[in-house]
């Protein structure tokens, strides 16, 4: 096994959930892992530094701080998202805008100012956290559905511009995966997916982490604008 090269690393919306997960992850793979937050902490072991992604002052007042504390962001997980869920007949224009901004946006913010770092050290991992709803698409999730989308084009755009600077941009795909997003879906709808989804359950956020894992890593060096689901077969073919 050749030996791993410690990265520093930086998750979005690290404090729970998948974002979490990913960050306990790369901990234990023994990589330098910082995760912005905007209430409470990532896992023990991570520094933890306040942002709101659609803040691009903010955005860039973190990293700022991790680069002093740990070195150039090498690997950058853009995972914050929200649902504002409704149908199309009902959705606001507050309701999509303020998704595509958290979801698009906040992921154009973070990569953006990480790309400076990565181009100068000619080694960059971008990984996007989109959704299976970006590519199967989803009732109620108009606003959802064309952000998760977006990150498709945003990775494939970045991955023509700096692919041969030694930056690759993936796009990781969950299906339903157990966390408070999913927990609030009513009892009747969850079932009906779980009967959906080839693998008859809901996946875990450590399932999608080691996905992210991997693809950040030396080994998936040769990867990029790919879109990779991890979905319990859910979107086979989408
Ligand atoms: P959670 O709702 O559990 O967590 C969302 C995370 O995003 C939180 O850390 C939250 O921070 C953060 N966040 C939201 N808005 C902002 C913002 N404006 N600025 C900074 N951080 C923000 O969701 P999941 O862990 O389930 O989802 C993580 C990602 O995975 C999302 O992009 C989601 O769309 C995607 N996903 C989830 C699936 C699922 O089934 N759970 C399926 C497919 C994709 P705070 O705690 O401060 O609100």
């Amino acid at each position: 096994m050749p030996e791993l090269t410690p990265r520093t690393v930086l998750i979005t919306g690290g404090n729970r959930g998948i974002g979490f997960a990913i960050a306990q992850a790369f901990i234990a793979l023994g990589h330098r892992v910082a995760v912005t937050a905007r209430s409470g902490a990532g896992p023990e072991g991570a520094m933890t530094v306040r942002a709101d992604v659609t803040d691009a002052a903010a955005v860039d007042a973190a990293y700022s701080e991790v680069e002093a504390a740990l070195g150039p962001i090498e690997v950058v997980v853009a995972n914050a998202g929200i649902t504002r869920d409704t149908l199309m007949l009902r959705m606001s224009e507050d309701d999509f805008d303020a998704v595509v901004d958290t979801n698009l946006g906040g992921s154009f913010r973070v990569v953006k100012r990480a790309l400076k770092g990565m181009i100068k050290a000619r080694h960059g991992r971008i990984v996007f956290i989109s959704s299976i709803s970006g590519l199967y698409g989803n009732p109620g999730q108009v606003n959802y559905s064309a952000s998760k989308a977006g990150l498709i084009g945003m990775a494939r755009s970045i991955t023509r511009e700096l692919g041969s600077r030694g930056i690759t941009a993936n796009v990781v795909a969950p299906g339903f995966i157990e966390t408070d997003m999913t927990a609030e879906l009513p009892e009747a709808q969850t079932a009906e997916y779980k009967r959906a989804i080839p693998a008859g359950r809901y996946g875990t956020a450590s399932e999608v982490a080691g996905v992210v894992t991997w693809i950040a890593s030396d080994d998936a060096a040769y990867i990029s604008g790919a879109v990779i689901p991890v979905d319990g077969g859910l979107g086979m073919g989408h």
